[in-house]
């Protein structure tokens, strides 16, 4: 047989001898012992290295607008900070409001404002809809799931494609139905998938007529710096589209230094229209008298400019492009002209989504599972954890170090035979 031949086209004796060399393969795997995970979207300790310096800032606890950044206030964060991130995300620093150290927990808190209060165009709270609908792009990002999820938000999922949200599909959705209240987009290198949303896309869902007033889209742009290749994607302008489009309250921006600095110890941001963001910061003002400004001024001091941000990133390429190229390496070659995998071979980001034969995706997590080897659950991906074709699995390669990510994935490809080869057997 092969090596390129479709298994999907083997006789079932070629089926059963396939399978029968990939059940030893699989049994050799499990009795190495392996220990290894490749569930965490975590930036590894080398790539938290580049931000060492942090730990010897600021200087001063002095911004440059003289503010005393230890004691209270400044509730929309110094304003340098701002300044630089204003310029990254395109939005005017009045826009944009820097916070803690998680862009989730802003997300969340928007969400909540939102059912508890109703929106700056929302007719009434939205706890005080009978129905209140997200659509979510698939797969996507569980945590969005289970934020909605927690709220008795329903979800409706639309396909990602590799240029984000099936537009037309959403645009359908919403036309006529006011129980739609938003979308949730990464629109930068998506997790899972990697897909970068076009301008055209960022331009139907920005002008697109919907039957909310208060329709908004959630733009986490958690990656809009990851860049793994020279080839860097520019974030669509979703805010003046919006505006441009007679909708400058649709679109709230979130983003972080979460995977820029310190994964726990980071800056997060929310951006959108100044009247958006006076309302955020009036719901915040009730439980918050200012953020960490320290941490903020660290970071300021940190990166000095825009440019300081984008230097950073390309450390960060340098350590984990190396980490993916061997994923695909070992994709290509162990999956490479089987016909039963296809996989995403993203220009950024923090992930490969990886389509397994449907049907086997539960399978080849349970497989490496037991053979030492740590996979986001199967379905995580997807609303209520449920992929219906049981086929995505998120590989998540940044954490470990590069012997870790060639054996697990080597390991991860076995799975994937042993898996197909059993349910083609039947
Ligand atoms: N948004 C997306 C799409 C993510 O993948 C993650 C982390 O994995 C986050 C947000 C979390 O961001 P933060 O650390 O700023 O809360």
């Amino acid at each position: 047989m092969s090596n390129a031949q479709p298994l999907t086209e083997l006789s079932a004796d070629e089926i059963a001898a396939f399978r029968q060399v990939q059940q030893t393969a699989y049994e050799t795997l499990k009795a190495s012992g392996l220990k290894l995970d490749l569930t965490r979207g975590k930036p590894s300790a080398q790539q938290l290295d580049l931000s060492n310096d942090l730990l010897k800032l600021p200087t001063s606890y002095v911004d440059e607008a003289g503010v005393d950044t230890r004691n209270y206030g400044g509730l929309q964060g110094i304003a340098k900070l701002r300044e630089i991130f204003a310029e990254l995300l395109w939005v005017e620093p009045e826009q944009i409001v820097a916070g803690g150290n998680s862009s989730l927990t802003m997300m969340r808190d928007t969400l909540y404002y939102l059912t508890l209060f109703g929106g700056v165009d929302s007719p009434r709270p939205w706890s005080q809809d009978e129905k209140v609908r997200f659509i979510t792009p698939v797969p996507g990002y569980d945590r969005h799931h289970t934020l909605l999820q927690s709220l008795g938000i329903e979800m409706v999922s639309v396909p990602m494609t590799p240029q984000g949200p099936d537009a037309d599909a959403v645009a359908a959705l919403v036309a006529d139905d006011p129980t739609i209240k938003g979308i949730w987009v990464v629109p930068t290198y998506s997790n899972p998938a990697g897909a970068v949303c076009s301008q055209e896309v960022a331009a139907q869902l920005a002008s697109m007529p919907t039957a909310a007033p208060d329709f908004k889209i959630f733009w986490d742009n958690a990656y809009a710096f990851h860049h793994l290749t020279q080839d860097e994607a520019k974030s669509a302008d979703i805010l003046s589209l919006a505006s441009a489009a007679g909708h400058p309250n649709r679109p709230i921006i979130f983003a972080s230094t979460s995977k820029i600095t310190f994964a726990g110890a980071g800056v997060g941001f929310l951006a959108g229209s100044v009247e958006q963001v006076k309302w955020y910061l009036g719901h915040l003002a009730n439980g918050s008298i200012g953020p960490d400004k320290i941490n903020q001024l660290r970071h300021a001091e940190f990166f000095g400019d825009a440019d300081g941000v984008r230097r950073h990133m390309r450390g960060h390429r340098d350590i984990i492009a190396p980490k993916f190229a061997e994923v695909q390496r070992i994709l290509r070659e162990g999956l490479g002209g089987k016909g039963i995998a296809t996989w995403t071979d993203p220009i950024g980001g923090y992930f490969v989504s990886l389509d397994v034969l449907p049907g086997t995706a539960t399978r080849v997590v349970q497989l490496a599972k037991d053979a030492g080897i740590a996979l986001t659950p199967a379905g995580a991906s997807y609303p209520y954890g449920t992929d219906p074709e049981d086929t995505n699995i998120r590989l998540a390669p940044t954490f470990p170090v590069p012997e870790e990510v060639t054996a697990a994935m080597e390991g991860v490809v076995t799975c994937v035979l042993l898996a197909a080869a059993e349910k083609l057997a039947g």
